[in-house]
Order: structure tokens, then sequence, then C-alpha cells
């Protein structure tokens, strides 16, 4: 398995507000090459299947209507020791615990709207990358 790889995705509030340079701008100088980038929006479908994991949640209708209500810039990442420095970059759910200076610390509104997703293991990193992208599009 690849472990230098992570997938995010800015997620629509960060499309609303203008956020995407910036907080592009913030992963390339952490360090992050991208090794896939596309604009595209989720189906209510890809977004219930992209977040099943949380499907008994008490927010998850929330979570599938925020995900699917705008365009999102979706990517895959390569860094050494990617997906641990992706989430540590980012910062945690809820802005307000997140550290200074990280992305959802800088972008983010709430914990139901905070402006990034980053890939929680390598193995979820492999599965959420491919639910996005071809073989052909990777680089
Ligand atoms: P992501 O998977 O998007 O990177 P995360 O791993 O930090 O976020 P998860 O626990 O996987 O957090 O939750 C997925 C998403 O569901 C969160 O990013 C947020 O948008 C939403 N969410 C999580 N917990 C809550 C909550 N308590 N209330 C509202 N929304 C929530
Ligand atoms: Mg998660």
């Amino acid at each position: 398995m690849v472990t230098n790889r992570t997938f995010t995705m800015l997620k629509p509030d960060s499309l609303e507000k203008g956020n995407t340079g910036a907080i592009l701008e913030k992963i390339n100088t952490a360090g992050f090459r991208l090794v896939a980038m596309k604009q595209t929006q989720l189906s209510k479908r890809d977004a219930e299947a992209f977040y099943a994991v949380h499907n008994e949640r008490p927010f998850f209708n929330d979570l599938v209507e925020y995900m699917t209500r705008g365009p999102i810039v979706a990517a895959i990442l390569e860094k050494d020791n990617a997906v641990e420095d992706f989430r540590t970059l980012i910062g945690a759910t809820n802005p307000e615990e997140a550290a200074e200076g990280t992305i959802r610390k800088i972008f983010a509104t709430s914990i139901s709207e905070n402006a990034v997703h980053g890939s929680d293991s390598d193995e979820n990193a492999q599965i959420e990358g491919a639910f996005h992208f071809s073989g052909r599009e990777i680089f």
C-alpha cells in the first residue's frame, strides 16, 4: 500500500467563501505535492457513500446536505507521513478546538462546516482517492 499519500476535499463552504487559492497555498507551503486535483460536485449518493461510516449519527442528513450543496475541490496529496501530517495541518474537527495556524482554525465556520476533509488512515486515503479519480488522473 502507498503510505505517503492522503486525500482531501475543500468543502463547499471553502469554495463559497473564495478560499480555494488560500487553502491550496497553505497545503503547498506545508510541503504537499499535488498528485491529482479537480473541482466537482458530490451527488447525494456520493456523499452518503463517502460518509457511510457516519450514517447512524444525528448530524448525517445535515452533513450530506452540506457536502452536496455546491462544488468541492478533491485532491490527492503526496508527502512523507502524508495522512498524519495533513491531519495536523488541518487541525481538530471542531475549529474552536483547532490549533492556531491550522487550516480549520483559519478557514472553518463550525464543527459541521469545517472547510476541509483529510483522510484518517492510509487505507482510507487509498479508498477515497480511488472514489474520486481514475488511474489516468493521478500523476
Ligand atoms: P473529515 O472526515 O471531513 O475530515 P473529521 O475526520 O475531522 O472530518 P469526522 O468525525 O470524520 O471528522 O466527521 C466527518 C464530518 O462530519 C466532519 O468533518 C463534520 O463536517 C461533520 N461532523 C462531525 N461531527 C459533527 C458534529 N458533532 N456535529 C455536526 N457535524 C459533525
Ligand atoms: Mg473523518
